[in-house]
């Protein structure tokens, strides 16, 4: 079936990044990203005052108990920065922030969200008048306690009544964190000014479901609240107050793209086995839990990148072994027999947690402290999921991967305490797998170059292409600005990747991609050919790549990897890909 061109574009089709392909048609609903689920309404009559003042009571419980377990879990090497859960206490407990929101409340008659938010913003007001330096740095300690608060009163209600069912959400950028909080079932698409392809935010909205156009400099100035939107991830681009034209061929657009995917599903749960008899191994990436399903029924052969890092943003303290164990558990239990590569904590560049002392908020963020590095640091954050991991090794088949791996002494020190949690848990009669294989991520330059010694220490090597683009070719990939030059095939890259698996094979490794290179049709044919024998993808592209590969020859995408290793030029190098691509699939680009 061959998927109609993209709309003619008018002087309103406003041209940013595609996250996903789906589209979605629906009210623009501007928001300020921190407080995307805050509500404001006026209470009438005296129950709900009471209400009210009821949910403020529970809600700085809440928080208080919070505060205290993230305190209490703090470890030792971080200690010394334990004042900072005192201070977020003894705001809590303010008599003025305190008073004043009861009294919004109660005389004012606003609701408890708003009436906290309007005391802080008083507070606020009062202490920036004050000169003093320390008075000053409290601040952002106030909003932030006065943010938690509203969001312990937010958890587990409705979806926010002002969002629209199929609203498209509009904003400056997202943080990862703040895209977990999105109200899935109203929000039909996500509109934002930064960000980019292989940015965390976008890799959780499209394992969310959320089709998202991003990098869309300018948006917040040409689109009002309630505006009608058409956007179309697939082709990066959102339309502003579209005409009846417009709409009719976007409906025509949504079902026959709708129809196409039903089709390829339907033959998803086939291997992925070439013309000529190569079987290539097709698995999902997975971020949240609940994305476990859709992976299965695609068809995955397992998980084979799962993001551990999403459950420690969105708890507001550090999750304990048991929590964590709880989950890697429900997961590999649900995979098995199929494999679970479960990644180590990749924390650090634009994964941050606000809160609990992770990694700051500084400049050049993707060169800070983070993934293997941040762990090794961080000893005791390591030892508690490396033990959960463990644990839940015996309920089904578990991989464990390291992130961001650029020196032997990495895989050593981990091997190490692998080896001496091991004994710990069998010591405490708690069973772990008899052999789980420890590969490494490679995705940064260092890696490449060490890559035959790293391959000698490994079980299995997965190359992360969003980091190993960003390191090598030095573009952050979080900035729109740098987009067009995030180029995964420039000739540096396509050799990398052919060092790699070169490595691999040498040491009989299975030489896998986790990276969005694997998801997009226009390059993982290319990665087979290179040799990769494992791809692992967001469930939404695992059956247009199988069924690409099912229609491909090895030796043809192998002929057509030697012809691109040897370009010397992007333009070069993409044009090879794309005079392949159109001649054999061009129903798929
Ligand atoms: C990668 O870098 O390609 C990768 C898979 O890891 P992440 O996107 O989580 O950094
Ligand atoms: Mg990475």
């Amino acid at each position: 079936m061959i998927l109609p061109p993209p709309f003619v574009p008018d002087v309103s089709v406003l041209r940013g990044v595609g996250v996903g392909q789906g589209l979605a048609i629906g009210p623009a609903h501007l928001i300020n990203a921190s407080k995307i689920r805050y509500r404001r309404y006026k209470l009438s009559t005296p129950e709900m005052v009471e209400r009210e003042l009821e949910r403020l009571r529970a809600a700085r419980a809440k928080l208080a108990d919070r505060i205290q377990a993230a305190r209490e879990a703090l470890p030792e090497e971080l200690r010394s920065h334990d004042g900072i859960f005192e201070a977020h206490l003894l705001l809590l407990n303010d008599p003025y922030l305190v008073k004043a929101s009861e009294r919004l409340i109660t005389e004012d008659r606003l609701n408890a969200e708003a009436a906290v938010t309007a005391a802080v913003r008083r507070v606020v007001q009062v202490m920036s008048a004050i000169k003093d330096g320390y008075i000053k740095s409290r601040l952002q300690d106030t909003e932030m306690v006065g943010q938690a608060l509203v969001e312990a009163m937010q958890e587990g209600s409705e979806a926010d009544p002002e969002f629209q069912e199929g609203a498209i959400v509009v904003c400056r950028d997202l943080s990862p964190s703040e895209a977990t909080k999105l109200p899935k079932s109203h929000v039909a698409a996500l509109v934002t000014e930064l960000g980019s392809q292989t940015s965390h935010t976008a890799i959780i909205v499209q394992a969310m479901g959320i089709p998202a156009v991003v990098g869309l400099a300018g948006v917040l100035g040409r689109v009002e609240q309630g505006d009608l939107l058409i956007v179309d991830a697939r082709e990066g681009h959102v339309i502003i107050g579209p005409d009846p034209d417009a709409i009719k061929f976007y409906h025509g657009r949504r079902e026959s793209e709708e129809s196409f995917k039903v089709e390829i599903v339907r033959s998803s749960h086939l291997p992925a086995i070439t013309l000529d008899d190569h079987w290539i191994n097709v698995f999902g990436n997975l971020e949240m839990v609940d994305e476990l399903p859709a992976i299965m029924s695609y068809g995955a052969e397992g998980i084979g990148l799962y993001r551990t890092e999403y459950l420690y943003l969105t708890s507001p303290a550090f999750p304990t072994e048991e929590q964590l164990f709880e989950v890697y558990g429900r997961v590999v239990g649900a995979a098995a027999p199929r494999p679970v590569v479960i990644r180590t904590l990749d924390l650090g560049a634009d994964k941050i947690l606000a809160e609990s002392g992770t990694p700051e908020s500084r400049q050049n963020q993707a060169l800070g402290l983070r993934a293997i590095r941040y762990c090794l640091k961080n000893i005791d954050i390591f030892r508690t999921q490396l033990r959960a991991i463990l644990r839940a090794s015996a309920l089904g088949h578990v991989r464990i991967m390291l992130p961001m791996v650029s020196s032997l002494e990495e895989i050593w020190k981990t091997r190490e305490l692998i080896k001496e949690l091991s004994e710990d848990l069998a010591s405490e009669g708690k069973p772990v797998a008899e052999h789980i294989p420890v590969g490494i991520m490679v995705e940064v330059p260092a890696a490449v170059v060490l890559v035959d010694e790293l391959a000698a220490e490994a079980d299995f090597l997965s190359i992360g292409t969003n980091d190993l683009i960003q390191y090598s070719l030095a573009l952050d990939r979080t900035n729109p600005d740098v987009t067009e030059l995030y180029q995964p095939f420039h000739p540096s890259i396509l050799r990398m990747i052919s060092t790699i698996v070169a490595a691999g094979r040498k040491r009989g490794l299975s030489v896998s991609v986790c990276g969005d290179m694997a998801a997009t049709a226009q390059y993982a044919p290319l990665l087979v050919g290179l040799g990769c024998d494992m791809l692992s993808m967001p469930s939404a592209a695992i059956p247009v790549i199988k069924r690409l590969l099912r229609m491909s020859s090895f030796d043809e995408l192998a002929a057509l990897s030697e012809s691109v290793l040897a370009a010397t030029t992007s333009d070069g190098s993409l044009a090879l890909i794309d005079r392949h691509l159109t001649s054999r699939f061009r129903e798929f680009m």
